[in-house]
């Protein structure tokens, strides 16, 4: 009786803990530029992991991938609800799951997805979805007139993070190479390089100026002070 009593308060506090995680949420951006957010259950608690799309006459460009597997399918169709359109495309920006989960959905639904050279074989190495395509240096796809820049600014998060640019708009897509300015640490750091994360922070400084937005991986992206943010994150960590 103890035993059935303590498997039902488990399988209770499991569906509690299931419920606690928000379903996909989709927030405009600017022009036809989009952040969506899904969430995982971590220790403390849900997690967002933000990422992107852009609604381009001829189709719909996705900067990552959903983080949480139950969102593929709602996020598909509700893409199709909103626009009619079909996904040309994926770029993943570094090989963590919060980036790379749904390629395969993707890829069961003929959308092409791209990635870098090296997130593509650290994905195979870390056991995470890989992309169909790889880029072995920066690329810059064009939709419709919009230029799509990939862009590697050196190791940060991870040694094979990129940001993607578009200049015409000033949106910097910075993924968890950025970090949110309602952050107080770096986040997650294992695989991260934080001697040279500053030096790649600079990088994307000179190379995508005066952004108007700034997306950062995770939190929230009211203002566009994400890249100083990371710096002074970064700045702080080393004195400790
Ligand atoms: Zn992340």
């Amino acid at each position: 009786m103890k035993r059935l009593l303590f498997l039902t308060i488990l399988s209770l506090s499991l569906t509690v803990k299931a419920q606690t995680v928000p379903p996909l949420k989709i927030t405009h951006l600017t022009g036809n530029f989009y952040v969506y957010t899904t969430w995982r259950t971590l220790d403390a608690g849900p997690y967002p992991a933000n990422s992107m799309y852009l609604v381009a006459p001829s189709g719909i460009v996705m900067f990552d991938t959903p983080w949480d597997t139950t969102q593929f399918q709602p996020f598909m169709d509700s893409l199709e609800q909103r626009y009619h359109k079909k996904v040309l495309f994926s770029i993943s920006t570094h090989f963590h799951a919060d980036r790379t989960a749904g390629i395969d959905f993707l890829k069961s639904k003929g959308v092409r997805t791209y990635s870098s050279k090296m997130t593509y074989d650290l994905c195979k190495e870390h056991h995470e979805k890989q992309a169909q395509y790889y880029f072995t240096k920066d690329t810059t796809f064009t939709v419709d007139g919009y230029t799509i820049e990939a862009y590697y600014p050196g190791p940060g998060h991870t040694k094979d993070n990129i940001v993607v640019w578009m200049s015409k708009d000033k949106v910097l897509y910075g993924a968890c190479f950025v970090k949110s300015t309602d952050t107080k640490d770096l986040g997650y750091t294992d695989d991260a390089d934080v001697k040279a994360w500053p030096a790649s922070i600079k990088n994307v400084m000179n190379h995508c100026p005066n952004p108007a937005y700034v997306i950062p991986g995770h939190e929230g992206w009211d203002n566009n002070k994400s890249l100083q943010h990371t710096l002074f994150l970064l700045k702080e960590s080393s004195k400790e």
